[in-house]
């Protein structure tokens, strides 16, 4: 609903959006329910070259921008937001990869990321905590030409499905501060000591898999390392921009999806003698929701669009995360109401993107910590004096 998109977003949006209506929206439901992994769906997301959708084409990708993933990411979610799980922290890793990796790096891994052949996870959570990722305490000890790597990650998506993982460890107890001694490590799964511990049942986002991995004594070459040693929590948020971005544009799409569904529904179902539609209760949420999906696309296009231009946008991105994901749960909350019973019943989508929802309110940063990453960068673009 953007009247300034590319002839090529345009495109996008289209080619995305008919995936979506004949081939995710007729089969979500049923994988969904049986918690299974979409393995068709993957298979096709893999021919139509989403998996290379951030990695440039000079490495076999398609070369996309932030708006671009926001469109990809929109659509998905309309149709099955865990979709958008599979191809989203594969995407984070290959952002990283590009802008922080070496020559070397880029041409052993990102062609076969965007052929789907090598897929990534992103492992930053720990089981004692995520919002403080500063305090990890994965070790990755120097040890000859390499690292040995000690610890565990928590809640890692694509942890059964994915070949390899940017791992966050730390590299130097002794630093100064806490955020100073981080690195990133690129991990493939087949590494000795690697392992995947344990699959987590989720209120939503199923089929995807999460899962918790350990790693004991692993060793991983030093050619694995991402950008410069240390360095890690900077690219980390740096990344974290690009993530949040995404995590707003999947909400875009949940909240679309409540809409969509909703504004139908309402002037097909009847009570006292009209469709509900016409009861202005219905009306107003309508309005609401339709009102809020504009709102959060304005900042989620806004803070994409500063991204691709280069500039810092960890504010903006934080505000779009947060106005977005708050307002897809408020939606889906109002989508079940208007559905009355068969909002709350399996047999319609709507209760799936209220369990979907939720989650986007948690991850990739709480909205409550999205709260503190913006008012303190508010208070350092005002200052008092
Ligand atoms: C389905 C799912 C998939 C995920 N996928 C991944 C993944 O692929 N990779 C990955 O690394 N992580 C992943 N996560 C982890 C997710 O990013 C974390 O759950 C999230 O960052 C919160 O961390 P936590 O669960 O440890 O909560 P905690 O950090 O323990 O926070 C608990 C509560 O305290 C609040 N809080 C914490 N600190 C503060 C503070 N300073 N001020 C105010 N309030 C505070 C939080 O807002 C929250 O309400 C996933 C999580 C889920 C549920």
């Amino acid at each position: 609903m953007d009247g300034q998109l590319t002839e090529f977003q345009r495109a996008l949006e289209a080619g995305v959006r008919q995936f979506v209506q004949q081939e995710v929206i007729p089969s979500a439901s049923r994988f969904e329910h049986a918690d299974e992994y979409p393995q068709p769906l993957v298979d096709r997301m893999k021919e139509l070259g989403y998996f290379g959708a951030l990695v440039p084409e000079a490495y076999g990708g398609a070369g996309m921008d932030a708006m671009g993933l926001v469109i990809l990411t929109e659509e998905l979610a309309r149709g099955w937001m865990s979709l958008t799980g599979v191809i989203g922290s594969h995407s984070m890793v290959a952002w990283m990869l590009n802008r922080f990796g070496n020559e070397d790096q880029r041409r052993e891994w990102l062609p076969r990321m965007a052929r789907g052949e090598m897929r990534c996870g992103i492992g930053i959570t720990e089981a004692d905590g995520g919002s403080d990722v500063a305090a990890l305490r994965t070790s990755a000890r120097r040890e000859g030409t390499g690292y040995i790597v000690n610890g565990s990650k928590m809640f890692i998506t694509n942890s059964e499905k994915g070949t390899h993982f940017g791992v966050m460890v730390r590299t130097n107890p002794a630093a100064d501060k806490p955020h100073r001694g981080i690195s990133c490590l690129l991990m493939g799964r087949d590494l000795p000591g690697f392992r995947v511990s344990r699959h987590l049942d989720k209120l939503g986002y199923k089929g995807v898999r999460t899962g918790e991995l350990v790693f004991e004594n692993c060793a991983v070459p030093a050619s694995c390392l991402i950008g410069e040693e240390n360095r890690g929590f900077q690219q980390l948020m740096a990344s974290l921009e690009m993530g949040r971005i995404q995590v707003a544009s999947r909400a875009l799409g949940i909240h679309r999806a409540c809409f969509e569904d909703s504004v139908r529904y309402a002037q097909q179902r009847r009570t006292m003698g009209k469709p509900i539609a016409e009861h202005q209760a219905i009306q107003i949420k309508l309005a609401d929701m339709a009102t809020s999906l504009e709102a959060a696309r304005q900042l989620t296009y806004h803070a994409a669009r500063l991204k691709d231009s280069g500039r810092r946008c960890d504010l903006e991105a934080g505000m779009a995360k947060l106005f977005a994901t708050d307002a897809a749960q408020r939606a889906s909350e109002w989508a079940i109401h208007i559905h009355g019973g068969y909002g709350y019943i399996k047999e319609l989508p709507i209760e799936r993107y209220y369990r979907d929802a939720i989650l986007l309110q948690v991850g990739e940063g709480t909205n409550d910590i999205q709260r503190l990453v913006i008012a303190r960068r508010l208070v350092e673009k005002h200052p008092a004096s």
